[in-house]
Formats: structure tokens, C-alpha cells, sequence
């Protein structure tokens, strides 16, 4: 079986940029981006595929479309010689080194391993919303991939969270639907203050306070939500059309098994500074290891930091065959 000189799990932001460097100091990474309509991994190219502009990456003062970026990431990691395969990595022996990985399909060996498999969005357990009931039935986890449906034009949508994405889908949703309501569990926004600003100055938005969704209906798409105040507990049915959770994300790490350290969440836990996971030689750079700043600039960058410790890491530790 061959053995890789590096294996980088995931074609976001940070596992594109540890394949342009590492491509660059000659490596011959391989980078696995995912089986495409995989029940494992996310979308190749990571979350920027589901975002519209991007509109705070430097270099680009009147934004970039995500996929554009992710696109033109992906290019620039083959001219240097990224070799690209479209394939889940299942699981990987991390005992011995060289470790041992297993595909979707097959198995491959490295010396050194990057991962950047970044964080998927979260949903919450409520009557109506589980797959076999309305998920994807009117119920999704990301109104950029699903709001433009005819199923949600012109209705009322209703998007459920505090932070930044329940803003931003907000806002987005209004292209679409008649009334956008944001339901959200405290009476203040986690998002920030320009962000928090539009939403509630926004015409067809509507902010509901200290609520939550406890029910959704519907005779095979979503009809209606029953929103709960959490301090009286008041309930009240409302007409629906759409629901959209945006409540933050959890790091794609379970494929691990648990071999690597992480935090009681399941980010992966790095030496400070650095990419370096608990394992030596296994790198892992991205929103798979930062619940903090989770940024597309500072994914990229950590995934520069694990090419070049990566590269490091093979200069003083040789496999000798
Ligand atoms: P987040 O900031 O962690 O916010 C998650 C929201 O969901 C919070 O308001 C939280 O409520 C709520 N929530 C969590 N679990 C819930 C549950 N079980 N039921 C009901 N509500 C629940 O996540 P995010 O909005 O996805 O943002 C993540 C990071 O990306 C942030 O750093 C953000 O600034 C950034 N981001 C930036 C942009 C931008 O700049 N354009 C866009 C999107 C995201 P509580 O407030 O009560 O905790």
C-alpha cells in the first residue's frame, strides 16, 4: 500500500490553504474532500459553499461569492500539485506510524495527517421537526442552500437563534418570504452589534423574545409553529411556511473515534499556538479545532501553520522504508 507523505482531510478554507503550501515545499499532499452526497461529510468546500458573499476575506473590497472563493482555493491547490479525491476518510488508525486511513473506498497510508474538517450546523429536537416528520419538508438547517425554494416564497419564515447566522439568514430569508421572524430563547442578540442593528430595523423582520418553537405542523410540508414564551409560557400557533435553525455548529470529529484529545464539545484540542493535536504528526487546523474565531481568514491561516508544521515535523522525524 502506498504510503502519502501527507493526508489533509477536508477542502474548506484551512484544508485548502495547508494544500497549497504544502504543495509548494513539494510534500505531494493529498487532500480528501469529501464523497459528494455523502451522509458523512459536509459539502466539498465547506461552509462557504452555503454562504452567499463573502463579504470580510481581504483581497476582495466588493466581496467574493463563497463558492467562487472556494472554487478559485481549490484551483490554486492543484497548479501546485494538490492531488483532489472526492472520497470519505471513515476512520484512521493512529497506534503506529505510518497511519492507516480508511476510505469510503480503500485504504491509504501517511506520514503526516492535517485535519480540516470543519463544523456542521446544529439543530434542536422539537416535535415536528426530526427526520420522517418536516426536516427538509420546510424544516433545514441552512436558509442560504434552501431558502430560494418555491415552497418558501412569498410565506412566513421563521429562523431560530441569537447569533450572527440567525441574523444573516434573517436578512437573507427577506429576498424570499412575505415575513421573516427570528425566535430567539433570551431577550438580547448574541450577534453583533452591526448585525443585530439590521435585523431589527429591517421592515419585514420581527424579533421574538425569550421564545422558542416547541411545535411544528403540517400535512407533509411545514403549515404552522406553536412559539412559546419561556418566562410566561404563553403559547401561540402561527401560520408557517419555513423553519430555519441557525444555532452554531458542531465540530465534524466523531470519524476519529476518540483517539485525538478534544474539549468536552468534540473540538480538537491543540498544543497553544500551534496546530499540533495529541498525536504527533496529526495536525489539525480550521473550525474542527477553533470554537472562537471560526472565520474563513482564520481557518486559512491555521491551515498555512499545519502545512509548515507538518513540513517540519518530516524533517525531523523521517520514515525510513
Ligand atoms: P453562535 O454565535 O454560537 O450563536 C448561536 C445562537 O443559537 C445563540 O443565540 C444561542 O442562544 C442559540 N442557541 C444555541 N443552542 C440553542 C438551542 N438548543 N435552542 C435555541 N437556541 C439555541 O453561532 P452562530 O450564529 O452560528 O455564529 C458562530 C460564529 O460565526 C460567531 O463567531 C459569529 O460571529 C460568526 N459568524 C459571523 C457572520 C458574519 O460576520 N457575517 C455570520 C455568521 C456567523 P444563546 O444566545 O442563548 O446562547
Amino acid at each position: 500500500m502506498e504510503t502519502k507523505k501527507l493526508i489533509i482531510i477536508g477542502s474548506g478554507p484551512a484544508g485548502y490553504t495547508a494544500a497549497i503550501y504544502a504543495a509548494r515545499a513539494n510534500l505531494a499532499p493529498v487532500l480528501y474532500e469529501g464523497a459528494l452526497g455523502s451522509q458523512i461529510s459536509d459539502l466539498p468546500g465547506g461552509q462557504l459553499m452555503t454562504t452567499t458573499e463573502v463579504e470580510n476575506f481581504p483581497g476582495f473590497p466588493h466581496g467574493i461569492d463563497g463558492s467562487a472563493l472556494m472554487d478559485a482555493c481549490k484551483a490554486q491547490a492543484v497548479r501546485f500539485g494538490t492531488e483532489v479525491i472526492s472520497k470519505d476518510v471513515v476512520h484512521i488508525d493512529f497506534s503506529s506510524r505510518p497511519f492507516l486511513l480508511t476510505l469510503s473506498e480503500g485504504q491509504v497510508k501517511a506520514e503526516t495527517i492535517i485535519i480540516a474538517t470543519g463544523a456542521t450546523a446544529q439543530r434542536v429536537d422539537i416535535e415536528g421537526t426530526m427526520d420522517g416528520q418536516l426536516w427538509q419538508k420546510g424544516v433545514t438547517a441552512c436558509a442560504v442552500c434552501d431558502g430560494a425554494l418555491p415552497l418558501f416564497r412569498n410565506k412566513e419564515l421563521f429562523v431560530i437563534g441569537g447569533g450572527d447566522s440567525a441574523v444573516e439568514e434573517a436578512i437573507f430569508l427577506t429576498k424570499f418570504g412575505s415575513k421573516v421572524y427570528i425566535v430567539h430563547r433570551r431577550g438580547f442578540l448574541r450577534a453583533s452589534k452591526i448585525m443585530a442593528q439590521r435585523a431589527m430595523e429591517h421592515e419585514k423582520i420581527t424579533i421574538l423574545w425569550d421564545s422558542e418553537i416547541i411545535l411544528v405542523e403540517g400535512d407533509g410540508k411545514v403549515e404552522s409553529v406553536t412559539v412559546q414564551n419561556v418566562i410566561t409560557r404563553k403559547a401561540k400557533k402561527m401560520k408557517a411556511a419555513g423553519v430555519f435553525f441557525a444555532i452554531g455548529h458542531k465540530p465534524n470529529t466523531s470519524f476519529l473515534g476518540g483517539y485525538l484529545k478534544t474539549d468536552e464539545t468534540g473540538y480538537l484540542l491543540v498544543e497553544p499556538g500551534t496546530t499540533k493535536t495529541s498525536v504527533p504528526g496529526v495536525f489539525a487546523a480550521g473550525d474542527v479545532q477553533d470554537k472562537v474565531y471560526r472565520q474563513a481568514i482564520t481557518a486559512a491561516g491555521s491551515g498555512c501553520m499545519a502545512a509548515l508544521e507538518a513540513e517540519r515535523f518530516l524533517a525531523e522525524h523521517p520514515i525510513l522504508v
